[in-house]
C-alpha cells in the first residue's frame, strides 16, 4: 500500500500541492489526470522524493517517511521501493539495451551479475525485446526505447512502479504498443501510479482515477464513475474540454 498524507510542496511562493491525500492500494492503477499545470507530474514524484514535499507524510508498505525531516537514508530505502518511467526515457544512451535493464539491478539492488542479467531477459522478453537486448537506444525507435524503460522498471520488482506521461513524447503511431505493454503488466497485479493525458486508456486499464485540478485532488472514484458521472462540475468541464 501506498500512502500520501496531507502533501504539501511549493517552488518558491508558488503552493503546487496544497494538500494532498491518497491511498493506493496493492494491484491497483491509478490514473492521475488534470490540466496542465495542476501538479500531477510534481505529485508522482513527490512520492520517491525526486521533488521533496514541505510537509506531509509519504508511506509505502509498512515504511513511513515524514517529509519535513526526511534522512538520507530513509529517502534511499523509499526510493528503492519505486521505480519511475519518464517521458523521455531517461536510458544510458552507450549501454545496450541489456545493459540499461541490468545496471538498476547491479547497482541500487546488489544482485549478483548472473541473475541480473537473466532477470533482466526475463522482462525484455515481456515487453517484446528480446530480438534487440544488444541495440543502442540511439537504434530503437521511441516506442522501443520506452519498452525498455519499462523493463527496467519492472526488473527491480518495486511495490510501485510511477509512470510519468509514458507516452507523451512518442509519435501517435507509437503510442499503442507502449500502452498495450503497461496494460499486460497492469493485468499481472503491478501496482502503478500513471501520470496520463490518454483518457481512452486510463478508462480501460485504471482501478481508480484521479482528477487534479489547482494543486488538489477534486475527485477520485473508479473510471466508469468518474467519467460518465463527474460529481464535481470542474470534473466535468475538464472531461467535456477533452473528450
Ligand atoms: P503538465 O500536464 O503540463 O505536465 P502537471 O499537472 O504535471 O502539468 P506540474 O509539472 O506538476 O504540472 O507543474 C505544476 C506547477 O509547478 C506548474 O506551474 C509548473 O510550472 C511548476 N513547477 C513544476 N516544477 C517546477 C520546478 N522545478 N521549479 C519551479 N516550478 C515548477
Amino acid at each position: 500500500m501506498i500512502k500520501l498524507t496531507n502533501i504539501r510542496k511549493s517552488f518558491g511562493k508558488q503552493e503546487v500541492l496544497r494538500g494532498i491525500n491518497l491511498t493506493v492500494d496493492k494491484g491497483d492503477v491509478v490514473a492521475i489526470l488534470g490540466p496542465s499545470g495542476s501538479g500531477k507530474t510534481t505529485l508522482l514524484r513527490c512520492v520517491n522524493f525526486l521533488e521533496k514535499p514541505g510537509e506531509g507524510q509519504v508511506t509505502i508498505g509498512d515504511f513511513a517517511v515524514d517529509c519535513k525531516h526526511p534522512g538520507k537514508r530513509d529517502i534511499l530505502k523509499l526510493r528503492r521501493k519505486t521505480a519511475m518511467v519518464f517521458q523521455h526515457y531517461n536510458l544510458f544512451r552507450h549501454k545496450t539495451v541489456l545493459e540499461n535493464v541490468m545496471e538498476g539491478l547491479i547497482i541500487a539492488q546488489k544482485v549478483p551479475k548472473d541473475e541480473a542479467r537473466a532477470r533482466s531477459l526475463a522482462v525484455l522478453d515481456k515487453v517484446g525485446l528480446s530480438e534487440k537486448i544488444d541495440a543502442y537506444p540511439s537504434q530503437l525507435s521511441g516506442g522501443q526505447q520506452q519498452r525498455v524503460g519499462i523493463a527496467r522498471a519492472l526488473a527491480l520488482n518495486p511495490e510501485v512502479i510511477l509512470f510519468d506521461e509514458p507516452t507523451s513524447a512518442l509519435d501517435p503511431e507509437l503510442v499503442g504498443e507502449v500502452l498495450a505493454v503497461i496494460r499486460s503488466i497492469a493485468r499481472e497485479g503491478v501496482t502503478m501510479i500513471i501520470v496520463t493525458h490518454e483518457m481512452t486508456f486510463a478508462r480501460e486499464v485504471a482501478s481508480q482515477v484521479v482528477f487534479m485540478d489547482g494543486g488538489v485532488i477534486v475527485e477520485q472514484g473508479e473510471p466508469e464513475e468518474l467519467f460518465t458521472r463527474p460529481k464535481e462540475e470542474r470534473t466535468r468541464q475538464f472531461l467535456k474540454r477533452i473528450t
